[in-house]
C-alpha cells in the first residue's frame, strides 16, 4: 500500500493523477522476508506462506466502506468463485482496552447481515485484527476472511491457530486512523479501504488443493527441481513425517527461487544492506537446501529460471497474444479498405477509422501510426485528441448517470424522431417463423431501409467505419431485449457490399423504435437499403428456454398451489433463470422436473394468438404479473387451442401466458429440462436456474458420475476395518476434492443435495477417525505412560487464568487470552504447571 499511502493521509500531490483515485483494483508484488512483517522462517516448514507472493486488492480512497467492501468480498467469493459459504469463517476487531479502541460492532453486524452465521464470526485483538504497516502511518481495523479446506465441520476454533487447514485468504483493512509519532491514533480526514488477498492461497482453494505447492503456480516448478536433484520425488510431507526435510527443501527452492527471479528482474540484486541482504540471505538458502538437502548439482538453481519465467510470463504473453492477433486481422483488414479507398488521394488517414480501431479493437494508438507510417501515411492528431476527449466525457457521464446510455436513445432524440415523422419500427417479422419440411425452423429473412443512425449521443445522417451506433429501420426480424427474453444477435450487409457484415450486437426498443447497436463495418448511412441476418442459433436456443420457462412456471403452480407468485425471470441462449415465491424440498425439485419432462415428451402444440384484453380476462385461471400488456395482447397456451381456453369445462389444467416472447411450435422441440440450482435469494424468494438439450443430458450425465464416485467412496470407507492416518487423511482429501466437484458442477439440483447430505456424512466420519488416530498418535508421542489429565483445555485454562484472561476448546486444542507482561514469566509458568500434572499422576 506505499505508493497509496499519500491518498490516505490527504497529502497526494493535487497535480498528480493519484488524486483523482476513487476505486482501485491492482495486483501487486509482495516480499515478506524481512522488517515487520517477514515469514521467511515459515517458508517451506508450512505449505501456505511464501517470500513472494501477489497480492490482489480493491482499494477504496474515501469512497465506499465496510458495507460496500465487505458485500463485494463475500459476492466475489461466494457468487463468482462459488466457494462454499460454510466453509468461509470472518474474523473482526475485538477491540482493545489498553489503547481505548472499541469492538468493530459495525464490521460485526453487517458480516451477520450478509448472511455469515455467528458462529463463523470470530473477535480477534490488535495482533490479529488491527492493521499497522510501520511504527506510524494510516492504520485501522480489519476483517479477515478465513477458509476451512477440509469442511464438513465447525472449524472456529482452528481460526488464526497456525492450522495448514484453516487458511486466511483475505484481508480487509479500513483505514481510519493515523498512528502519529507519539503512539496516539488521530482519525483520518477520509476514510479508505485496503484489502489484500493472496493470490496462490485462492488459487489453492480454487483448484481444490490443501497446499499452495500443489496447485499450478508451482507443480511445474517441483517437477523441474526432481529433474536434477538427486532425491526422492516431492510427496507434500511436512513436520516430523518429512524424514530429512527433503519436501520442505523442495518447497524452500521453488518459492526462494520465484523470489529471487522475480526480485532480480525488478533491479534488486543480491548485497549487503537492506533488502539486498535479505535477496543474499534468500539465495544463499536456496542454495543450502539445493545442494545439501537435494542433491542437486551446481548450477540447478539458475536452471529452474526458465520454468518461473514460464508460469509468471510466458503464458500471460501468449495470453494476450491470442486475444491480440484476431484483432490484428480484422483491423489490418479495415486498414486496408480505407487506404484502397482513399487510393492515394490523401496521405491522412480519417481520424474517426483509427480511433474505432483503437477503441472497439485495442490497437494501441501509436502501433496504429506505425502501421501507417510503412504505408507513407500518418494520423490526424488533432482529431484523434478531439475525439479521445470527447470519448471521455461520454465516459464520465455514462459513469455518473450509472448506465450504458450510449444506444439507448435518450428523450430529446426520440423527441426529434417524432418530430421528423421517422416512422417507427415494424417488427412484426420477429414472429414470422415456421417449422420446414426437415423439422428445421425457417426465419423468415428482412430487407429494410435505415432510417436514423445515433451516433455519440446524437442522430447523424452517416457514419464512418469502424463505429459504434444505433441504428433504427423501417423494420426488422430482430428480437429487442423485452419479456425478460434476451435480444437477437446477427449481422446485416448493405446492398452492393456482399462481403462486409455489420455486426449486431443489442438490440433495444425505444418509444416503438428499434435501436439496432452496430459497429460499422464500413460506412453507413441514412437512406442506405440492407439486408438483416439474425442468429438463428441463437434465436432457436432463446425459443426454447422461453417455451421452458412457461412449463416450469406451471410445474410450479401445480406443485405448490396457486399461491407461487413468479418474481421475476430472464431467458437467455445457455439458461433460463426464474424467481418465485417459496423454495422447492429435493423431492419437489424431482417431482417438478418429472411433470416438465412429460410434458416435453407429450410434444404438445404450443398455441399462440392475439386476444383482445377485454376478452383475456374471461380465460379462466389465467395469471398476469404486474405489467402494462398492449391491446391485443398475445396469449401463449400449452396444448389447449386458444378457442378452448374461455370453455371451462373443456379446458384441462395447462400453461396459459400473456407474452410476448417467441416460443416453439411444440413442447418436445424442448428435449430436455435439467434445474441445476435453485436456491433462496432473499427471504421469501427463490431463484431456479435451467438449462435444456444437450446442456440437461450434460448435467445428467455428470450427475451420474459424481454420484457413482461418491458411492464408490462410501463402499471403500465402509470396508476399512482398521485405519490409520495416512489412508484417513487421503480418504478425507478425496471427499474434500469430490465436495467442490459437487458443489460447482452442473448438475440436477435434487442429486446434488443428496449427495451433499452424503459428502457431510463421509465428512463427519472421516473426521472422527482421523480425530480419534491424532490423539492416539500425541498421547504415544507425549503422553508413553497414558495420562487422562494433559487436556490442553486444563492447561490453557490454569495459563490464562493466571494471565488474568480465560480460555476454552477441547482436550488436544485450547486457546485463550490474557495480559502478557512479560512472556517468559508466562511460559515458565506454563511449562512448571504441566510438569507438576504430570509428577502428581506418576
Ligand atoms: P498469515 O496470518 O496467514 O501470515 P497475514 O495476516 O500475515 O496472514 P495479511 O498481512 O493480512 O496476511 O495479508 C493479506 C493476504 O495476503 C492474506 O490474507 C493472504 O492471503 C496473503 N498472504 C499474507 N502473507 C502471505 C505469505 N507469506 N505468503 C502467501 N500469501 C500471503
Ligand atoms: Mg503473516
Amino acid at each position: 500500500m506505499n505508493q497509496f499511502k499519500p491518498i490516505f493521509l490527504g497529502a497526494a500531490d493535487p497535480r498528480s493523477e493519484m488524486v483523482t483515485y476513487r476505486r482501485v483494483v491492482n495486483s501487486q508484488k509482495c516480499v515478506r522476508a524481512g522488517g515487520k512483517h517477514n515469514d521467511l522462517e515459515d517458508v517451506g516448514r508450512d505449505v501456505y506462506h511464501h517470500t513472494f507472493f501477489e497480492m490482489l486488492g480493491n482499494w477504496s480512497f474515501g469512497d465506499y466502506f465496510k458495507e460496500e467492501a465487505c458485500g463485494m468480498a463475500w459476492r466475489l467469493l461466494t457468487e463468482e468463485y462459488r466457494i462454499p459459504p460454510e466453509r468461509l469463517y470472518v474474523s473482526y476487531f475485538a477491540g482493545d482496552a489498553i489503547s481505548g479502541l472499541p469492538a468493530d460492532e459495525e464490521t460485526r453486524h453487517i458480516w451477520l447481515s450478509i448472511g455469515v452465521p455467528a458462529d463463523h464470526l470470530l473477535p480477534f485483538g490488535m495482533r490479529d485484527n488491527f492493521w499497522e504497516m510501520g511504527e506510524t502511518g494510516p492504520c485501522g481495523p480489519c476483517t479477515e476472511i478465513h477458509y476451512d479446506h477440509i469442511g464438513g465441520r465447525n472449524a472456529a476454533l482452528l481460526v488464526n491457530a497456525d492450522s495448514p487447514d484453516v487458511v486466511e485468504i483475505w484481508n480487509l483493512v479500513f483505514m481510519q486512523y493515523n498512528r502519529e509519532a507519539d503512539h496516539s491514533l488521530r482519525s483520518l480526514p477520509h476514510f479508505s479501504v485496503d484489502t489484500g488477498m493472496g493470490l496462490e492461497r485462492l488459487v489453492s482453494v480454487l483448484q481444490g488443493q490443501r497446499s499452495n505447492y500443489d496447485t499450478d503456480l508451482f507443480t511445474p516448478l517441483l517437477s523441474a527441481i526432481q529433474q536434477c536433484a538427486n532425491c526422492p520425488k516431492y510427496r507434500g510431507r511436512t513436520g516430523e513425517a518429512d524424514v530429512g526435510k527433503v519436501d520442505m527443501a523442495y518447497r524452500v527452492v521453488a518459492d526462494h527461487v520465484r523470489t529471487l527471479s522475480v526480485c532480480i528482474a525488478d533491479g534488486v540484486y543480491p548485497g549487503m544492506s537492506g533488502a539486498e541482504l535479505v535477496l543474499r540471505r534468500i539465495l544463499r538458502r536456496a542454495v543450502r537446501f539445493s545442494s545439501e538437502v537435494l542433491q542437486a548439482p551446481e548450477g540447478s538453481l539458475a536452471g529452474l529460471v526458465p520454468t518461473v519465467a514460464h508460469i509468471l510470463i510466458m503464458d500471460v504473453i501468449n495470453e494476450n497474444e491470442a486475444q491480440f492477433l484476431s484483432s490484428l486481422k480484422q483491423g489490418r483488414r479495415v486498414i486496408d479498405r480505407t487506404l484502397q479507398r482513399l487510393e492515394g488521394s490523401n496521405s491522412v488517414f480519417p481520424a474517426p477509422v483509427a480511433w474505432s480501431l483503437h477503441r472497439n479493437l485495442g490497437f494501441p494508438l501509436d502501433l496504429i501510426g506505425l502501421m501507417l507510417e510503412e504505408k507513407g501515411m500518418c494520423i490526424d492528431q488533432q482529431s484523434i485528441d478531439e475525439l479521445a476527449s470527447a470519448n471521455e466525457k461520454l465516459k464520465r457521464q455514462t459513469q455518473s448517470s450509472g448506465r450504458e446510455t450510449l444506444f439507448h436513445l435518450d428523450l430529446h432524440t426520440l423527441a426529434q424522431l417524432q418530430a421528423d415523422k421517422v416512422p417507427q419500427t415494424d417488427d412484426f417479422l420477429k414472429y414470422h417463423y415456421s417449422l420446414g419440411p426437415d423439422d428445421k425452423y425457417v426465419f423468415q429473412p428482412c430487407h429494410a431501409t435505415v432510417q436514423a443512425l445515433y451516433c455519440g449521443q446524437a442522430l447523424v445522417s452517416e457514419v464512418a467505419e469502424g463505429q459504434r451506433c444505433g441504428v433504427v429501420l423501417d423494420r426488422t426480424c430482430f428480437y429487442a431485449e423485452q419479456g425478460g427474453q434476451s435480444h437477437d444477435q446477427g449481422y446485416f450487409i448493405k446492398d452492393g457490399l456482399q462481403d462486409v457484415m455489420y455486426p449486431v450486437e443489442a438490440v433495444h426498443l425505444a418509444g416503438g423504435y428499434v435501436v439496432h447497436q452496430v459497429t460499422t463495418a464500413d460506412v453507413l448511412t441514412k437512406g442506405d437499403q440492407v439486408q438483416l441476418y439474425v442468429d438463428e442459433a441463437q434465436r432457436l436456443a432463446c425459443m426454447v428456454k422461453h417455451t421452458a420457462t412457461h412449463i416450469l412456471n406451471f410445474a410450479l403452480r401445480q406443485h405448490l398451489g396457486p399461491s407461487v407468485e413468479q418474481r421475476g425471470s430472464h431467458v437467455a441462449a445457455d439458461r433460463l433463470r426464474f424467481d418465485f415465491s417459496g423454495s422447492l424440498s429435493t423431492t419437489q425439485l424431482q417431482e417438478i422436473e418429472k411433470s416438465i419432462r412429460n410434458i416435453i415428451t407429450e410434444d404438445s402444440a404450443v398455441y399462440i394468438e392475439e386476444v383482445s384484453l377485454a376478452r383475456v380476462k374471461d380465460i379462466p385461471g389465467l395469471r398476469t404479473v404486474e405489467e402494462v400488456y398492449p391491446d391485443p395482447v398475445r396469449v401463449v397456451s400449452v396444448a389447449v387451442p386458444i378457442s378452448d381456453l374461455f370453455v371451462s369445462q373443456t379446458v384441462r389444467p395447462t400453461s396459459v401466458e400473456l407474452c410476448c416472447g417467441t416460443h416453439l411450435r411444440r413442447t418436445g422441440e424442448i428435449g430436455d429440462l435439467v434445474i441445476v440450482s435453485e436456491r433462496q435469494m432473499v427471504k421469501g424468494i427463490s431463484r431456479i436456474i435451467a438449462v435444456t438439450g444437450d446442456d440437461a443430458r450434460q448435467a445428467q450425465e455428470a450427475g451420474q458420475a459424481l454420484a457413482q464416485e461418491v458411492e464408490s467412496l462410501m463402499a471403500r470407507l465402509a470396508a476399512v476395518t482398521s485405519p490409520c492416518l495416512a489412508s484417513t487423511y487421503r480418504l478425507a482429501k478425496e471427499v474434500g476434492v469430490l465436495t467442490d466437484a459437487v458443489d460447482c458442477t452442473p448438475i440436477p439440483q435434487w442429486q446434488r443435495r443428496e449427495l451433499q447430505t452424503h459428502l457431510k456424512s463421509l465428512q463427519r466420519t472421516t473426521n472422527t477417525i482421523i480425530r480419534k488416530l491424532e490423539t492416539k498418535e500425541v498421547n504415544k508421542t507425549h503422553n508413553p505412560v497414558g495420562l487422562s489429565a494433559l487436556s490442553a483445555n486444563d492447561w490453557a485454562l490454569a495459563v490464562c487464568a493466571y494471565l488474568g484472561g480465560n480460555a476454552g476448546g477441547s482436550s488436544t486444542v485450547a486457546k485463550g487470552t490474557g495480559n502478557v507482561a512479560d512472556l517468559a514469566v508466562a511460559i515458565r509458568y506454563a511449562e512448571t504447571f504441566a510438569k507438576d500434572k504430570i509428577q502428581h499422576q506418576c
